[in-house]
């Protein structure tokens, strides 16, 4: 029977999110979620490194600072509706213990398990005991809407990617939650908003988001494979955009890590979406600190153990690998005495140390994105309902739309939260 009252496209977090909701709000509607992979939430499985960071104690705080795409009013009406507390409590209800990793203290939950498959299992049998029909390896191909019913076309596909059969859906409620373009493998490759534009929907250039950057610079050739914290700066067209402290990874192509990802949205728009370049970002080795405090602190390191070479000198605050590449960048002899240190040696160290600004040429591509930066416009959905504006009974929920959030459990918050809100079909 391909006929149900409500049809989710996609079964990542927002749709099996949506599923869950639309059934315990209406027990007698008939459910189906129809997802092109061979299993729901493939994505949940990599998030946080496999551990998923499911949500953050800072969810309900500083929205405007933490979100972007959408009006942050627009946002705040979905996580008032489905808070932080009810995401903690609908989890606690599933059976996930979940704790506040203290390691970065940014408020990151896990679950207790340090496992995502602890996440996808219990909302699988959610999934089952409401009596939601799922439907795998269906690829959505097409979608409209006719005398108040949705017809859904569809592809199954086989373990290739091929079709095997095609086979059509009918359903009075749709809700789209097909996700972004970032790492496709997993399912999300963008068809979704082929299908949303083919109901009058517009979408904002998605482009990837919390990924690393690309930068021929002799840091990263020198320090390859390194990662220490570093206070990061973008710097677009001469202006300041963000400030993030974190670890970063210097690697063959550039830069990558947590930092760089932190900062990453402004870059990936400035040169994947505006076609334009201009952008750097400025390296602080002593995070928090100014030039006149790092001058102080290597000042008395260097009147303490007058006897020791500048290079020895930087051992203990730095690896030794990263003392002496940073002084090979900077073309400071690291044999040189901390006596016979002149002014302006002085200077170009702390300069390099405090203000390093490297050219950023380009990001990596969707494959290492975590987020996409775009997708449907939220002027074209109805705030607080996420029904479109467009088609009645059509419902959108997740990165699908032009929301996405800080690295540290915002997105999946968003999904959650989002899918919520979408399932009560109001
Ligand atoms: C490596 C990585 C790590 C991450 N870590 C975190 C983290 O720790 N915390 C956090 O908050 N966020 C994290 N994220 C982001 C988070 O995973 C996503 O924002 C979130 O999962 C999006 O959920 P969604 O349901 O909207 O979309 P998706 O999870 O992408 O689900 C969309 C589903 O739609 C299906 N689909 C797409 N098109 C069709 C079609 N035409 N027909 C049928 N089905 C279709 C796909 O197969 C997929 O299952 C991470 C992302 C990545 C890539």
């Amino acid at each position: 029977m391909n006929n149900y009252d409500l049809i989710i496209i996609g079964g990542g977090a927002a749709g099996q999110m949506a599923a869950i909701s639309a059934k315990r709000n209406n027990s007698s509607l008939r459910v189906a979620i129809i997802d092109r992979t061979f299993a729901l939430g493939r994505k949940i499985l990599v998030c946080g490194a496999g551990r998923c960071n499911i949500t953050n104690i800072n969810l309900d705080t500083d929205v405007e600072k933490r979100y972007y795409g959408a009006s942050p009013e627009f946002i705040r009406e979905i996580l008032n509706q489905f808070s932080y507390k009810d995401i903690v409590s609908f989890f606690n209800e599933l059976g996930v213990e979940l704790y506040v990793e203290r390691k970065t203290d940014i408020g990151k939950l896990f679950p207790v398990t340090d496992q995502a498959k602890t996440i996808t299992s219990l909302l699988e049998n959610e999934l089952k005991i409401l009596g939601i029909d799922v439907h795998l390896n269906t690829e959505v191909t097409n979608v409209k809407k006719q005398n108040e019913e949705f017809t859904i076309s569809t592809n199954l596909l086989n373990q290739e990617g091929k079709t095997v059969i095609s086979n059509e859906f009918s359903s009075k409620y749709l809700i789209m939650s097909a996700g972004g373009r970032t790492y496709p493998a997993l399912g999300s490759n963008g068809t979704g908003y082929r299908l949303a534009e083919s109901f009058g929907h517009t979408i904002v250039d998605p482009v990837p988001s919390a990924l690393p950057l690309v930068s021929k610079n002799l840091l990263s050739q020198e320090l390859q494979g390194t990662k220490m914290e570093i206070e990061v700066t973008s710097i677009i067209e001469g202006e300041e955009v963000k400030t993030r402290t974190d670890d970063v990874m210097f690697t063959q192509y550039g830069f990558s890590g947590p930092a760089i990802l932190n900062v990453s949205r402004e870059i990936s728009i400035q040169i994947n979406r505006l076609a334009k370049n201009n952008v750097q970002l400025r390296l602080n080795f002593f995070p928090g600190k100014t030039i006149p405090e790092v001058t102080d602190l290597l000042e008395l390191r260097w009147k303490r153990r007058p006897t020791l070479t500048i290079e020895e000198s930087m051992f203990g605050l730095f690896p030794n690998k990263i003392s002496s590449a940073l002084l090979k960048v900077l073309n400071i002899n690291k044999s040189l005495k901390v006596s016979e240190i002149d002014s302006q040696t002085k200077q170009k160290l702390v300069n390099g140390l405090t203000n390093n600004i490297v050219d950023i040429s380009g990001t990596r591509g969707w494959n290492e994105a975590e987020f996409t930066a775009g997708g449907i416009n939220t002027q074209e959905v109805i705030q607080g309902t996420l029904q479109s504006r467009l088609v009645k009974n059509l419902y959108f929920c997740g990165e699908i739309l032009d929301v996405d959030g800080d690295v540290g459990g915002f997105n999946l918050s968003w999904a959650w939260a989002s899918g919520n809100v979408a399932g009560k079909l109001r």
